[in-house]
């Protein structure tokens, strides 16, 4: 019998839960420090304690994982603590396409991806001395938006960059990566494709609670500048979003020309859940400045469903849950090679 493994972070909980449900055998890599926490839920059956999360890749780890059938559920932690060269080193099977993982890492290919997905994504700025509107700078990787700031010019720029760098938040020879910014309603929109069934599901939305640039609005202007601390945009916890149901066909179409082009780009394409990020302006037109190409924490939100799911679903259906649903439909008709990497 396969066995579901990830990582004790970010959304595994939620994982863990859907694939115990599903009558999986569930197992964590589980930081020592972390212990005391994931030992509370009965539903995680197997614990392998590390000092820290590299340990997945020694191959004791991978041995116990392999002799349980386990299959990795890669999520935004597995992402921010290793490299892509680490990851696509994991000797055991790996949920939906690792190769891809390296294409949501790496600033200039995730805006290749996006362009052939023909997703309208925001113009970058090839260096600091042409900022001529706002922009935000985004470090490399899942940051998780931390040592994000906001620019409006070349000075704003270097000044925030210096002061981020004397903070120790960013090193100083990392290269930094410059976008327009665009303003509207934060909109993280979350898809699973089924390689199986050959369908892209619509799961839900959420939005991100960013300290302290949500914090800052809530201070009058001019109290605003005597703050004197470059605002980040660290993501603190996720809320539910629906939609206008008007909106939904655009949904769709995105989320399928971002599968099509995952699969003429990176093979075997963008199979199970992935979450494309933007905000919708005030007419509605929707900017993505980013996606993830696996499972995100936004998800935590809908652990008891979600309301688009339930509208495909006559149960309650977690994307926890669908992923190990998705693995034992695999494992049921011998296709697990099409479900992982
Ligand atoms: P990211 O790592 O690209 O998801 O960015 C982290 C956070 O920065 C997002 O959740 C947004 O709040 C913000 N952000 C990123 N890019 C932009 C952009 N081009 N315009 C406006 N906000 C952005």
């Amino acid at each position: 019998m396969t066995a579901i493994a990830t990582l004790g972070s970010h959304c595994a909980l939620q994982v863990l839960k859907g694939a115990k449900d599903e009558g999986l055998k569930t197992m964590l890599v589980c930081e020592k420090k972390r212990e005391r926490l994931y030992r509370r839920f009965p539903f995680i059956d197997e614990l392998i304690l590390v000092d820290s999360f590299v340990e997945v890749l020694d191959q004791n780890c991978q041995n116990k994982l392999e002799q349980n059938n386990a299959i990795l559920i890669p999520h935004g932690t597995l992402i921010a603590q290793m490299s892509s060269e680490q990851i696509e080193s994991i000797k055991i099977p790996i949920f939906g396409n690792k190769w891809i993982l390296r294409w949501e890492s790496d600033r200039e290919m995730k805006e290749k991806l996006m362009r052939e997905a023909k997703l309208p994504v925001p113009n970058p700025v090839a260096s600091p001395s042409e900022i001529n509107k706002p922009v935000i700078v985004k470090r490399q990787g899942a940051a998780g938006g931390k040592g994000y700031f906001m620019a409006a010019s070349e000075e704003d720029f270097n000044k925030k960059r210096s002061e981020l760098i004397s903070d120790r938040i960013i090193s100083k020879d990392e290269t930094l990566y410059i976008q327009e910014y665009a303003a509207g309603v934060l909109a993280y929109l979350q898809f699973f494709y089924s390689p199986i069934k050959e369908e892209l599901e619509f799961f839900g939305v959420d939005q991100r609670h960013e300290s302290d640039i949500e914090g800052l609005a809530r201070i009058p202007s001019d109290l605003q500048l005597k703050n004197n601390k470059v605002p980040s945009f660290n993501v603190i916890g996720n809320s539910p979003l629906v939609l206008r149901e008007s909106l939904l066909d655009e949904v769709y179409t995105m989320g399928e020309n971002f599968v099509e082009a995952a699969k003429r780009m990176v093979s075997p394409g963008m199979n199970g859940p992935f979450c494309i990020e933007g905000v919708y302006d005030e007419n509605a037109k929707f900017t993505s400045f980013e996606f993830s190409a696996r499972i995100v924490a936004g998800t935590n939100i809908y652990m008891d469903g979600s309301p688009y799911y339930s509208l495909l679903f006559n149960e309650t259906m977690s994307m926890g849950k669908r992923i190990a649903r998705e693995v034992k439909e695999a494992e049921k008709t011998n296709q697990l090679e099409k479900v992982t990497t």
